[in-house]
């Protein structure tokens, strides 16, 4: 009883290890060879919630082998940050990023930001913002059009560098967001001298709204209380015409979700955005 259990254990474990020795063996691969087949974004719509307008996109990374199929962010960044390719493989996507940018303004879509999620790993390199002013330079775009997504968890244990480091971001004209809020530990104490611009609440409270009172009570007051620090809010999560009603009514800035759009390839989005302007 106890051998089999061993073995199956074993075997699950080795099928895991091997699973991630691939996923890792693609990463390399797909930097290496500059592969945007096999790792690339896709762009979900940010929307003001007045003008209903497109004002941006959140890129978000994708992954597609022959051997593996469609492999999701969550399981091939995790490999990323553990084999040390998430410096490589976030350099790559910002560049793809910014490339889709240069695209946006040669096409006379000049005001259209556009996010990115960056690593805790990446942001706590000595040579972070020294790497991003290259890529933003290489391509030449404007810093303003991009923007950065960050989670609060980066902060624990490293508070001053990190705020230090988004100061110095911000004075370069890059915009950060605050990805995931409410789902952590911040506190709005701490909110008040972090150097963002952006607060994104968290899909769980967008969920809550008209499902749970205590939802609707909560989301309500975190936009306020954003407003008060004089951040932007931005709602993910958006599902339902009741979320974004909720949302509008309490002037929450701008929703991003499946009411309004998927996240799309370029040439959809570049599509999405010639539509809304004729
Ligand atoms: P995230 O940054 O919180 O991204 C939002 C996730 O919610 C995305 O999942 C998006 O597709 C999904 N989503 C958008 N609208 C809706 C909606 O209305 N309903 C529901 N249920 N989901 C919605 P995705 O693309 O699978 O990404 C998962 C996570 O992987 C991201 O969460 C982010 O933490 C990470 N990730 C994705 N791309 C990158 C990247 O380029 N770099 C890094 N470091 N992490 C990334
Ligand atoms: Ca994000
Ligand atoms: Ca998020
Ligand atoms: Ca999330």
């Amino acid at each position: 009883e106890n051998d089999a259990g061993y073995a199956f254990f074993n075997k699950v474990m080795e099928n895991k290890l091997q699973r991630e020795d691939l996923i890792e063996k693609e990463i390399r691969a797909a930097i290496t060879e500059n592969d945007t087949s096999k790792i690339y974004l896709e762009y979900q719509p940010q929307v003001d919630l007045k003008s209903n307008k497109i004002t941006g996109f959140e890129a978000l990374a994708r992954m597609r082998t022959k051997k593996l199929g469609f492999v999701s962010p969550m399981e091939f960044i995790d490999v990323a940050e553990k084999k040390q390719l998430i410096v490589p493989l976030g350099n790559f996507i910002l560049t793809q990023a910014s490339e889709f940018i240069r695209d946006l303004t040669d096409k006379g879509f000049k005001d259209i930001k556009v996010a990115v999620n960056v690593s805790g790993i990446q942001l706590l390199r000595y040579d972070f913002t020294d790497t991003i002013m290259k890529i933003i330079s290489d391509t030449g775009i404007e810093p303003s059009s991009l923007e950065l997504e960050i989670t609060e968890s980066v902060l624990l244990g490293n508070y001053n560098m990190i705020n230090e480091k988004l100061k110095n971001l911000r004075n370069h004209q890059i915009e950060i967001a605050l990805d995931d809020f409410g789902t952590g530990y911040s506190s709005f104490a701490r909110l008040i001298e972090l150097n963002i611009d952006t607060l994104k609440i968290d899909r769980y409270f967008i969920n809550n709204i008209s499902i749970k009172d205590s939802g609707d009570i909560i989301t309500g007051d975190i936009i306020s209380m954003a407003h008060k620090l004089g951040l932007k809010v931005v709602a993910e999560g958006v599902e339902v015409p009741e979320q974004k009603n909720y949302l509008m009514g309490h002037h929450c800035d701008r929703m991003q979700g499946y009411l309004f759009s998927k996240p799309l390839s370029k040439e959809k989005a570049l599509k999405m955005l010639f539509n809304q302007n004729k």
